[in-house]
């Protein structure tokens, strides 16, 4: 009986065995897969960007807009960032991806002349690469851009890779003009010191203390107290994520600068962007 037991377990550990290599095998297919389709995207340039505006959330006029990627997939559509950025930073296509969004949004920035910022998003794998800030200034020269509008978006995970290196790249980058937003701000594990030793000029607060607020006053807690902190190291506050009016109004009370979510706008084309915009001005 014993034996007969043994060998069950043996053969059910073999077939978990075999399973799970079989899961690996094609997990590892489908990695490479993607990491090839992505190859093929970059060197065919398929992608575009969207903007989301933000707006002041006192006045309501639009502060700027964040530049976000889609993969013009020619069989399967549009293809959410959430879905290749991964992979693109696990197999280093960042590096080129990155510099195709950064030019997209160059390119496209003397139709945006009326809006005072645009954000780009910056892979912390991409900030830390040595050769960054000579690629985005060659970019900047290739395409005639003058940083003074542009943003950079750094997350947590970004500064904290290599706080020296991140101090002396933003230096590099204030100096020529551009400015930097914390992005997704309360879901690293960035300490207080790192963000007074580190110039930015906008803190973003993560969608994730946004969606809560109105059902859980931990939530509101904590949301609340973040926009304190900013504020008290003099960031300009952004609420992401903001899907009602009661989470605008809630910045507002708490002494938020800005807003940006499905309540104000969905990301949008560039065309869509300027229309967007000459609609606020008009009224
Ligand atoms: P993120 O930088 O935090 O961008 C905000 C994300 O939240 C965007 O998702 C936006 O569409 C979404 N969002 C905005 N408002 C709302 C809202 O009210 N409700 C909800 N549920 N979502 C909202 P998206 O465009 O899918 O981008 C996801 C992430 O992918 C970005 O998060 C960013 O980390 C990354 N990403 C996007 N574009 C780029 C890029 O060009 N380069 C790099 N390195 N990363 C990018
Ligand atoms: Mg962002
Ligand atoms: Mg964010
Ligand atoms: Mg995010």
């Amino acid at each position: 009986h014993a034996d007969t037991a043994m060998y069950e377990a043996k053969a059910a550990g073999k077939n978990t065995a075999r399973f799970f290599q079989h899961e690996m095998e094609s997990t590892v297919k489908s990695k490479l897969a993607l990491e090839n389709e992505l190859r093929k995207a970059i060197s065919e340039n398929q992608f575009e960007l969207l903007y989301q505006p933000q707006v002041c959330v006192n006045t309501g006029k639009m502060i700027g807009a964040e530049a976000l990627v889609r993969w013009i997939h020619p069989e399967n559509g549009m293809i959410s960032p959430v879905l290749f950025i991964p992979s693109a930073e696990q197999s280093g296509l960042i590096h080129s991806l990155g510099e195709i969004v950064f030019r997209t949004a160059c390119k496209e920035l003397p139709n945006f002349k009326d809006i005072p910022r645009i954000s780009v998003n910056i892979s912390a794998k991409q900030f830390h690469a040595p050769d960054f800030v000579k690629k985005i200034e060659c970019i900047l020269n290739e395409c005639d851009a003058s940083p003074e509008n542009l943003e950079l978006e750094l997350t947590e995970s970004a500064m904290l890779a290599d706080i020296e290196d991140t101090a002396v790249k933003m230096k590099k980058f204030r100096d020529m003009g551009f400015t930097f937003a914390l992005d997704d701000f309360g879901t690293g594990y960035s300490s207080l010191t790192y963000l007074k030793k580190l110039p930015f000029d906008v803190l973003k607060i993560d969608r994730s203390f946004i969606t809560d607020i109105i059902e859980s006053p931990e939530h509101a807690g904590i949301a609340t107290a973040v926009i304190a902190l900013g504020k008290a190291l003099n960031l300009s506050i952004v609420g992401e994520g903001v899907e009602t009016a009661d989470h605008l109004q809630f910045l507002k009370n708490e002494g938020a600068n800005s807003a940006q979510g499905y309540y104000i706008s969905r990301p949008i084309s560039a065309t869509d962007l300027i229309a967007w915009h000459n609609q606020r001005v008009a009224c």
